[in-house]
């Protein structure tokens, strides 16, 4: 049997043979919220913003395979309430101000923030100390946003070839490292995919910034998961 059928908050679901609930979904026009995932590189199940029940078991819906009978809720009371903590603590571990960062309406951190209605956090902030890198003339790599998605290393690794970034330390002191220590002193290219792979304003080409006006960007008239609800909807 190459498909197998399940569903997602009651609405049937077929997939292919291998497919995560989370391609599924999005195939189905069900938006899974999400930030390590990224199509067309390997699943992190880092963030766990993807988390849904699997006949009633949280499963990161990024790596779960699509099973054949399989129950997934994936809009709950409860599930809102667990991504919208994991966003909250996303916030508070980093140092993000939206309103000074030229990613701001591109980022997607800030745009689940919208789409799960954080105003103010319930946590206290860390304010870390954390190194800024701009020794590299086309790219600019900001730890302070860094939320650790890993998107950038599988990018890296996966889709350019290369090994320029990738996790140094453990626990609260997990941060991003740089082959090479400088980013300068990488092969990275403002071009590798790498660098358009991060969802915040983190690892960003430099000079860009406000290339496309605040007002005009990704999620300033439309929240984010809109584009793949739209599939079900048949267009907004
Ligand atoms: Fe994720 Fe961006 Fe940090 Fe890389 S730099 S781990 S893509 S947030």
């Amino acid at each position: 049997m190459s498909e197998v059928n399940f569903t997602i908050d009651g609405v049937p679901v077929r997939a292919r043979r291998g497919q995560t609930i989370i391609q599924a979904a999005e195939d189905a026009g069900i938006y899974v919220p999400r930030l390590c995932f990224m199509k067309g590189v390997l699943p992190g199940g880092k963030c766990r913003v993807c988390t849904v029940l699997v006949n009633d078991r949280p499963q990161a819906a990024c790596t779960q395979p699509a099973m054949e009978g399989m129950v997934v809720k994936n809009d709950t009371p409860e599930l809102r309430g667990w991504r919208k903590s994991v966003l909250e603590m996303l916030f508070v571990e980093g140092n993000h101000f939206c309103m000074f960062c030229e990613k701001s309406g591109n980022c997607e951190l800030q745009a689940l923030g919208y789409r799960f209605g954080i105003d103010a956090p319930r946590f206290d902030f860390q304010f870390p100390q954390r190194v800024v890198d701009a020794s590299h003339p086309d790219i600019i790599l900001d730890r302070n946003r860094c939320i650790l998605c890993g998107r950038c290393a599988r990018t890296s690794r996966e889709l350019d070839g290369r090994e320029v970034v990738d996790f140094v330390g453990r626990g609260h002191k997990e941060s991003l490292g740089v082959n090479g220590r400088r980013l300068a002193d990488t092969g990275l290219r403002v071009t590798d995919r790498a660098v358009s792979a991060c969802p915040v304003g983190a690892l960003m080409p430099k000079r860009v910034g406000f290339a496309v006006p605040v007002g005009k960007r990704l999620y300033d008239a439309r929240p984010i998961g809109s584009e793949i609800e739209d599939k079900r909807k048949g267009g907004a």
